[in-house]
C-alpha cells in the first residue's frame, strides 16, 4: 500500500508557498465582492452593525435552520453578558432538506410549539421575540432599518435542495407556519449561521478579541466586521460610513466556476459534476462535513476498480455514493488500538468488509490526507481575512462552531498550523476558539440588539 500511499500524499499535499498563492487569490475575491455585487464570493451585507453592549435584557427566542440540524434555543439574557440558554436538536432527515419549503417550515414550527410550550411559560407579555437563522446564503435586497430587512430575505444558493425554498422569502413561509401552530412569537431579527456566532465573540458574551467568526459543518462559511466605507457596492445607501456592518462572506464560493486556484483532484471533480450545482461552492467541496467522507469513498472505490483492494469480497455497500459519513473519518483518526480496532468495525459492521491491518493503516493514513488538506484551505481562507484587515499584528481570535472543526481530531491544530505555515512565527497570533452553539445565542442577541434599537 505504500507505493499508492505516497501518490495520494502527492495529490494532497498542501504547501506552504501554495497556501499563499490562495490566500493571495483569496483577498483578491474578497474585495471583488465587496467592490461590486453579483460577484463569486458574494460578501453579503447582513446589516447587522456592530456589536451587542451586553446590557440586552429578556427572553428570547432562537431557531436556526443548519445543514442538517434543527436547534431551537429560549436565551434569558440578564444583563453584564450574562444569559441563560435551554435548547433542544433535531436532525433533519433528507426527505425533510428535499421537502417542498412550506412544508420544512411547518416542521420548524412544530418543533419550536412543542420546545415553547415545554420550557417557557406565558406570563402577560407573551409574545417572544424570535431570531432565525438560515444556514442558507440570505441576499438582502433593501434595509429598512437597523435590522436585516425581513420583508425581503430570499434565499439564493446552496445548501438545501428544498423546492420553493430558493428565491422565495423565508421569513415570510416561517411566519405562516408559527401562525398555524399558534406559537406566541415574532420574528424580528434573521442572520446567517456565521453572523450569529460572531455577535456574542466579541463585548463581554464570550472573547473580546474575537474579529471573525467560521462554521465546518455541512458546509462552511465565515463572517467578519468591515466599515461601510471600505464597502463600495453600498457606498450609495447613505449609511454612516465609520460603522461596522458584519459581511457574511460565503466564501464556500470561493474559485466556483473558474477553478483556477484550488488544487483539485479529480475526486473532487466527480464531486462536482456528479452534484446538484457542477461549478459552485468550490471551496466549500474541498472542506465540508457534507464532502470529505465522499472523497475517501471515491478513493477507496478507485482502488477497488484496479483490483487493490477487497478482491473477492461484496462491494457494493460502499459503492453507494455519500455511504462514507465524515464522521466515520474522526473515528478511523482518533483509533489509537494497535490493531486499529475501529477501522475493523466500520469496515466490517457498516460495509461488511474485511481488512488487513496493513489496509486500516492506509485507511487512516488517507483519512488524514484528506482532513489535514480540509483544515489548511479553512486557514487559508481565514488568512485572506487577517490579511485584508490587517489583525496579524495585534492578533486576533477566531470563533468556530460546527461538527467538523468541534469533533474532527486535530482540525483546530491543524489550522493553526496552516497559519503559522503562511505567516510563520506571526502566525501564532491567530487563535481559533470553540464558539458551540454560539449561533443559538447570536441569533437572539440580534433579535435583542434590533428590539432594543426599534
Ligand atoms: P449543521 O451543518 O446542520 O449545523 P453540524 O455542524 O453538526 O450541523 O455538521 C454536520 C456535518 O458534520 C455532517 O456533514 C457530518 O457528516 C459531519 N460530522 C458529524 N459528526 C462528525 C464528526 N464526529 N467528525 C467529523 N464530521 C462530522
Amino acid at each position: 500500500m505504500a507505493d499508492h500511499l505516497r501518490k495520494y500524499e502527492a495529490l494532497f499535499n498542501l504547501t506552504p508557498q501554495r497556501m499563499r498563492m490562495i490566500v493571495e487569490a483569496f483577498k483578491e475575491s474578497l474585495e471583488l465582492g465587496l467592490s461590486k455585487h453579483g460577484q463569486i464570493v458574494p460578501m453579503i451585507p447582513t446589516y447587522v452593525f456592530g456589536w451587542p453592549t451586553s446590557q440586552e435584557l429578556g427572553n428570547f427566542l432562537a431557531v436556526d435552520l443548519g445543514g442538517t440540524n434543527l436547534r431551537v434555543c429560549l436565551v434569558t439574557f440578564e444583563g453584564k453578558g450574562k444569559f441563560e440558554i435551554t435548547q433542544a436538536k433535531n436532525r433533519l432527515s433528507e426527505e425533510q432538506k428535499q421537502d417542498e419549503g412550506q412544508r420544512l417550515f411547518d416542521f420548524c414550527g412544530k418543533c419550536l410549539k412543542a420546545f415553547v410550550d415545554a420550557n417557557h411559560e406565558s406570563g402577560p407579555i407573551s409574545v417572544l421575540p424570535l431570531g432565525f437563522t438560515v444556514g442558507l446564503a440570505l441576499s438582502l435586497v433593501t434595509m429598512t432599518s437597523f435590522s436585516t430587512s425581513l420583508s425581503s430575505s430570499r434565499t439564493h444558493t446552496k445548501g438545501f435542495g428544498a423546492p420553493n425554498t430558493e428565491g422565495h422569502d423565508v421569513v415570510e413561509m416561517f411566519r405562516k407556519s408559527l401562525s398555524k401552530h399558534q406559537i406566541p412569537a415574532e420574528i424580528v431579527a434573521l442572520t446567517c449561521d456565521t453572523t450569529g456566532t460572531l455577535i456574542p465573540s466579541d463585548s463581554h458574551y464570550v472573547n473580546p478579541k474575537t474579529r471573525i467568526a467560521c462554521i465546518f459543518g455541512t458546509g462552511c462559511n465565515a463572517t467578519y466586521m468591515e466599515k461601510v466605507k471600505d464597502i463600495p457596492k453600498i457606498a450609495d445607501l447613505g449609511i454612516d460610513p465609520e460603522m461596522e456592518i458584519a459581511i457574511n462572506c460565503e466564501w464556500g464560493a470561493f474559485d466556483s466556476f473558474e477553478h483556477e486556484n484550488l488544487p483539485r483532484t479529480k475526486y473532487d471533480q466527480t464531486i462536482d459534476e456528479s452534484s446538484k450545482k457542477p461549478g459552485e461552492q468550490a471551496f466549500e467541496k474541498l472542506i465540508s462535513g457534507r464532502y470529505l467522507g465522499e472523497i475517501l469513498r471515491l478513493i477507496i472505490c478507485e482502488l477497488i476498480d484496479e483490483d487493490v483492494l477487497f478482491l473477492g469480497q461484496n462491494t457494493y455497500k460502499i459503492e453507494i455514493a455519500y455511504s462514507f459519513d465524515t464522521a466515520f473519518l474522526s473515528l478511523m483518526e482518533s483509533d489509537s488500538t494497535d490493531e486499529l480496532l475501529m477501522i475493523i468495525g466500520i469496515f466490517n459492521h457498516l460495509f461488511a468488509l474485511e481488512t488487513t491491518l496493513a489496509e486500516r493503516q492506509f485507511f487512516r493514513a488517507l483519512a488524514k490526507l484528506v482532513g489535514r488538506r480540509a483544515a489548511r484551505l479553512s486557514a487559508c481562507g481565514i488568512a485572506a481575512i487577517v490579511s485584508r484587515m490587517g489583525y496579524l499584528e495585534e492578533g486576533c481570535a477566531v470563533g468556530a462552531d460546527g461538527s467538523l472543526y468541534n469533533k474532527y481530531p486535530m482540525f483546530p491544530e491543524r489550522i493553526h498550523e496552516g497559519l503559522f505555515y503562511i505567516f510563520g512565527e506571526k502566525g501564532k497570533n491567530i487563535v481559533t476558539y470553540r464558539a458551540e452553539d454560539g449561533s443559538g445565542i447570536g441569533s437572539a442577541i440580534v433579535a435583542a440588539m434590533t428590539k432594543f434599537r426599534k
